[in-house]
């Protein structure tokens, strides 16, 4: 296995990029070796520079669900392209991109289009705000919402007065209106509302967490965050721009049956391009500008390219109402490949959204993810990606399975995998 070119442009991009990278994750750092820099991605593989050709169980972190370069997908983008890249005046897919939205997650009756999932997050919550008349937000320890000041809080010793900065360069009195509550803890959520029962503007939440690895809400958990925030005239936000379209076509929601009054979308809804949605009940949405005094615009939303490779990805997840069985049973594949061979860990997973865990102790919150051993990952992930099956190059992200991934690729992963918990581990480590 050849990286000599990855290596050669890690080591320019350094000199001009943070880190080398423009998002963190994807340096690798907490895997300890260098990035693959990638020229091509088809289906299920994708390329680097050097040529080598990987299972990709990354998926662009989570919108290639049927695969890259998808053919329908391209040509929508295609033709859209010749038709001129950017407007700044109203278009028909737009339209059509909200009125699907109001069909496939009906809970978003009114819907605005911006340009990734941190801007949709942060538009949401701003809504929320001036909704209510209130400025406080509960969030939970682990769950992920883009990168708005706001939002990047980590929860203090005294959880409830004392949350802090999870970054430089946010000033603490920026964060001073989210508090910070244990997932699946419905104790550390009611203490919130009872310190601040007419402050609290909404409770956000991941339906399914995906970025501290995969946790899932415990049983009853989204319903009593329902009844919680009904109960104090709070709205509940559900962070779908993971479970959007994955879970479910109509995502989470639609999975668990619990209706939250705003929805956060990214990821899928873009098919691979930069959009993000945020969306609710009508009157709450009627609140956004030019319609109410919540200010919120972009240049590029609704961009009409990114809008067809969108709407593209949607209308084919519609279409096909088995792929989210067959998604599930590739997953569930891996899962057993998991659970026969390793010892030691942990497996969470529902649909196509699965993580594995380095650790004795049962997922359920972030203490328990943290307790992962993150030495064992990357050597694990070292492993596969020696033997060309690139996963996420961070024990707290998913894996994601594609509609792409083919029975042969699962094999050869499956294989792996055992070859990994039976022989690799003492060889790799040693
Ligand atoms: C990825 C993610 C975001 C941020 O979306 P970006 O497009 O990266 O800004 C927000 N919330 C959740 C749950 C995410 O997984």
């Amino acid at each position: 296995m050849n990286d000599a070119l990855s290596r050669e442009l890690y080591a320019r991009a350094r000199q001009r990029l943070p880190g080398g990278v423009n998002s963190p994750v994807r340096s690798f750092l907490s895997v300890g070796c260098a990035p693959r820099f990638i020229a091509s991605a088809k289906g299920s593989h994708i390329t680097d520079v050097d040529g080598n050709e990987m299972i990709d169980y990354v998926c662009s972190w989570g919108p290639g669900i049927l695969g890259h370069a998808h053919p329908e997908v391209l040509e929508k983008v295609k033709a859209a392209c010749d038709a001129g890249l950017t407007y700044g005046a109203p278009t028909e897919r737009e339209v059509e991109m909200a009125e699907l939205l109001s069909v496939l997650v009906p809970s978003m009756e009114v819907s605005r289009l911006v340009s990734s999932g941190t801007e949709a997050v942060m538009s949401a919550i701003r809504v929320a705000r001036g909704f209510t008349g209130r400025d406080k937000i509960l969030k939970f320890q682990g769950c992920y919402h883009g990168h708005s000041d706001g939002l990047l809080v980590k929860a203090g010793s005294a959880a409830l007065t004392t949350n802090v900065p999870d970054s430089a360069g946010v000033p603490a009195d920026f964060v001073k209106h989210t508090l910070v509550a244990q997932y699946n803890d419905e104790q550390s959520v009611r203490a919130c509302f009872e310190a601040f029962p007419d402050e609290i503007a909404a409770v956000i939440v991941e339906p399914v967490a995906a970025n501290m690895g995969v946790v899932l809400p415990e049983a009853g958990f989204l319903r009593f965050l329902r009844e919680i925030t009904e109960k104090y005239h709070a709205l509940l936000i559900f962070d779908e721009v993971i479970t959007g379209f994955r879970l479910a076509l109509g995502g989470a929601q639609e999975y668990y049956g619990v209706t939250p009054d705003l929805t956060t979308l990214g990821k899928i809804i873009g098919g691979g391009m930069p959009v993000g949605a945020y969306g609710g009940k009508a009157e709450i949405m009627r609140c956004v500008s030019p319609d109410g005094p919540v200010y919120q615009a972009g240049t590029l939303s609704g961009n009409p390219i990114a809008t067809a490779a969108g709407l593209a990805t949607l209308r084919i997840l519609q279409q096909d109402r088995d792929i989210y069985r067959r998604l599930e049973a590739k997953t569930l594949r891996l899962r057993d490949a998991f659970l026969s061979a390793g010892a030691g860990i942990q497996v969470d997973q529902v649909g196509s959204l699965m993580s594995v865990f380095f650790t004795d102790t049962p997922v359920v919150d972030y203490a328990a993810a943290a307790s992962s051993d993150t030495a064992a990952y990357a050597d694990y992930f070292r492993f596969l990606l020696e033997r060309n099956i690139y996963v996420a190059p961070s024990q707290f992200e998913a894996l994601f399975v594609s509609d792409a991934h083919t029975q042969e690729d699962l094999d050869r992963t499956c294989e792996v995998i055992k070859e990994y918990f039976t022989h690799g581990i003492c060889l790799s480590r040693n």
